[in-house]
């Protein structure tokens, strides 16, 4: 495993290997770039096949966190930690804890939080030996389920891309084909429904189908023929690289744009595929930052009214990355790239003309000043 070339093409700031045999921890974090702020992001637990795959998986997602938060004007750097591990056997009180020293050891430059394999109880733990946490339970002053407030962001893009596709920023009688009803899925149905559109569901699990034929009308389709819906708009709420060769053959849908992570397979060629199929695809990470702005809401103090109404800013987020999109004759993958790192590069360049450093911790954070 060549590591340090892994780094260097990525331009990370930090990794940190944390191995502690009594605990059983086995741990990576990457903290990808702090030029805006502390690096947040989540700590998945999986049973990787190897360490390169983890290591891997960790330097991707970090530097995914980096651009989502500067594009949602967020003050926040790009960060992401993995336990090697089985979420259904490995976990205990003494892992989490061992983690959270290794973040706490970290003085602010990361912050955890819940990610795939791990929950709002083990933040818990976590917490117990760090203050460099987010995401708690709302009965500890956390915020709690990120996914209503990730639901309304996605809604307020995709009011964007009908405004663009449609030519009126309404969702009335637009059909929508939402993949997975789960967390965020079933909000979002719930959302449109309100809002007037028709809506196609599909999720492997027939109970939450049921759910929203009978709560929002929706129609029922199977896992596969979601892809080939008659619908307007596909919003993918379930898995990563539902965007791909075979897929791609099949959508009929004039706009992509949901909550999914990661829906690119390739993200060079699929998303210059979409833009030549006339297909408008809303970058994953744009629209799906409702979360990491209900996070940082947190550690600035709580207030889910706030939180919601910052999500809406996506609106003109995917308003800008579209008119970028149109002058550049790019991707909008391509151009929500270009936003985000114009927005690091130019704070760095004040940075560089004031001489100042970046802020390692939030100076008027309530949940950060507690401890001292
Ligand atoms: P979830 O686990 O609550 O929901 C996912 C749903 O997809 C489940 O109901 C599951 O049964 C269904 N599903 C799984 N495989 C499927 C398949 N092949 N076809 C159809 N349905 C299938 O997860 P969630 O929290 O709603 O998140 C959904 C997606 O959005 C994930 O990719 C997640 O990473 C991303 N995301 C979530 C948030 C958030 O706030 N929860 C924020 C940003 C991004």
């Amino acid at each position: 495993m060549d590591i340090f070339r892994s780094l260097k093409q990525y331009s990370h700031e930090e990794v940190i290997f944390a191995y502690d045999p009594d605990a059983g921890l086995k741990a990576i974090i990457a903290i990808h770039n702090t030029s805006l702020g502390p690096a947040l992001g989540g700590t998945r637990m999986l049973p990787y096949k190897s360490e390169a795959d983890a290591l891997k998986d960790v330097l991707k997602l970090s530097r995914g966190m980096t651009y989502k938060a500067s594009l949602a004007g967020l003050n926040l750097g790009g960060g992401k930690a993995v336990i090697i591990g089985d979420p259904e056997k490995d976990k205990n009180e003494i892992l989490f804890r061992a983690f959270g020293r290794v973040v706490e050891g970290l003085h602010g430059r990361y912050i955890t939080a819940e990610d795939s394999g791990t929950s709002l109880s083990d933040m818990e733990w976590v917490r117990s030996e760090t203050r460099y946490v987010t995401g708690i339970l709302e009965t500890h002053g956390g915020s709690g389920d990120p996914s209503p407030v990730t639901a309304h962001g996605v809604y307020f893009g995709l009011k964007a891309c009908a405004e663009e596709a449609f030519g009126r920023n309404s969702l009335k009688d637009i059909k929508v084909a939402i993949q997975g009803a789960g967390n965020v899925g079933m909000a979002l149905a719930g959302i449109l429904h309100t809002a007037g559109a028709r809506l196609i569901v599909s999720d492997s699990n027939e109970g939450r189908v049921r759910e929203a034929v009978e709560r929002f009308g929706a129609e029922a389709v199977s896992p596969e023929a979601v892809y080939s819906a008659e619908a307007d708009i596909f919003a993918p709420c379930a898995l990563g690289a539902v965007i791909n060769d075979e897929t791609i053959e099949r959508f009929r849908f004039k706009v992509i744009a949901g909550a999914a992570n990661n829906q690119l397979a390739d993200e060079t060629r699929h998303g210059r595929m979409l833009m030549d199929k006339g297909i408008l695809y809303a970058p994953d990470y744009a629209i799906n930052a409702g979360g990491l702005i209900n996070v940082e809401n947190e550690i600035e103090g709580y207030n889910r009214e706030h939180a919601l109404r910052q999500a809406e800013g996506i609106y003109k987020v995917i308003k800008d990355i579209i008119g970028l999109s149109r002058a550049k004759n790019i991707p909008t993958n391509a151009a929500s790239d270009h936003i985000a790192e114009k927005r690091i590069e130019d704070v760095n360049r004040l940075r560089r003309r004031f001489k100042t450093t970046p802020p390692l911790m939030f100076q008027t954070g309530r949940m950060f000043n507690l401890g001292g």
